[in-house]
């Protein structure tokens, strides 16, 4: 039976199809609270009480979700985690970085720092797609950086502090994992993300946790004399977030969905809870590979498999691009791997917002697309 012949019955349909890592499902709720700004909020000026109190919000929940210990602060900016990297390589890192590169955006991290001029040459090491690379800590690093989850294969890192030098910092890109799995934010001094999706809201913006030891040395990098670009001068980022407010005009809708999904997860039990709910769902997706003939999790080590972000190869007599035309052609839309992998394939987000329900019902949809593509 050709792909697009293939019509999923209603009943074994997820009640929502979106699967994917980013942009992500996007729940109701938050397009209600986004509508109810309306007109007190929206359209409104960014230096003025209604849009600094939504920042506000927005900064308090993530400090109560995140359990900031002392003297931790919550950062934001425009741009989202790719500029972040920027900011990072001109604002945060000394003199030399080290990054664990295990998929494509440690990876990019790392491109970022090496191709600065007035830093010397970062340590990258890689490792193959699915599994995870280790830190070798030495003289004279002073960020090691990784991905608390990597987006484009599916593994996942515990957020550990690295033992460098006195002073190194810790860095982590939890764009993600931020708001779906459960860590002790004392083990980090940067953990930074964009809110599309754990936060289920729109891009565009970046969020960040940082220590005492962070702003420190953020306060030391860009008083140095080395030349800053403004949009990338994260000590602005430190005094502008102070003050609830942003370099240049923010986008406020990303803003206000953060904040409905931040008093969603907080009121629900907070990081715990949304931890239990992605390790129920990407479970589903896990035992169900296991037990499926043609399909395996492509992550090996069942340590290193992310609880947000599951990645399953399928053997050679499947077409896995076929399995996700069928599913799209259903409304189910999104599982395709991520696009530089180039595996045969399925990637299916278990973010937080995402049902448990939905996804043992994408269970159904697919066994029902497997049985009809054979
Ligand atoms: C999505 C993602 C990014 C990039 O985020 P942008 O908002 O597009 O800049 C970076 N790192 C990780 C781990 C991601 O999942």
């Amino acid at each position: 039976m050709r792909m697009a012949d293939i019509s999923i019955p209603t009943d074994l349909l997820p009640a929502d199809g979106r699967f994917g890592c980013g942009p992500s499902k996007v729940r109701s709720e938050q397009l209600d609270f986004l509508a109810s700004l309306q007109p007190r909020v929206l359209g409104t000026s960014h230096r003025q009480a209604p849009v600094k109190d939504l920042v506000g919000s927005v900064r308090s929940g993530l400090a109560e979700l995140f359990r900031a210990p002392e003297g931790y602060e919550v950062l934001l900016a425009n741009g989202g985690a790719t500029t972040f990297w920027d900011s990072a390589v001109h604002s945060l890192i000394e003199r030399r970085s080290q990054h664990l590169a295990f998929g494509e955006f440690g990876a990019k991290f790392g491109k970022a720092a090496a191709a600065a001029p007035f830093l010397e040459a970062p340590d990258v090491r890689s490792s193959d797609a699915g599994s995870r690379s280790t830190f070798a800590p030495a003289e004279g690093i002073d960020v090691y950086a990784f991905p608390h989850n990597e987006t484009s294969t599916g593994v996942m890192a515990p957020v550990t502090r690295v033992a460098g030098d006195a002073g190194a910092l810790t860095v982590v890109d939890a764009t993600s994992a931020a708001g779906g799995i459960d860590f002790d934010a004392s083990e980090a001094d940067v953990y930074y993300f964009s809110p599309q999706k754990n936060f289920a809201s729109d891009g565009g913006i970046w969020f960040a946790l940082v220590s005492p030891a962070a702003i420190e040395r953020i306060e030391r990098v860009t008083s140095s004399g080395r030349y800053i670009p403004e949009t990338l001068n994260l000590a602005g980022a430190i005094e502008n977030s102070r003050k609830n407010q942003t370099l240049n005009t923010p986008a406020l809708a990303p803003l206000a969905m953060m904040d409905e999904q931040l008093r969603w997860i907080n009121g629900q039990g907070g990081l715990a809870w949304a931890a239990a709910r992605t390790a129920e769902s990407s479970n589903v997706l896990y035992d169900w590979a296991e037990r499926t003939a043609v399909a395996t999790p492509f992550v090996a080590d069942p340590a290193h498999r992310s609880q947000v972000v599951v990645t399953i190869d399928f053997n050679d007599s499947v077409d896995a691009s076929a399995i996700s035309a069928a599913l799209r052609a259903n409304g189910i839309v999104d599982t395709e791997p991520y696009r530089k992998l180039g595996r045969n394939q399925l990637r299916i987000a278990t973010f937080t917002a995402i049902e448990p329900d939905d996804v043992r019902a994408l269970t159904g949809a697919i066994d029902y697309v497997l049985e009809r593509l054979g």
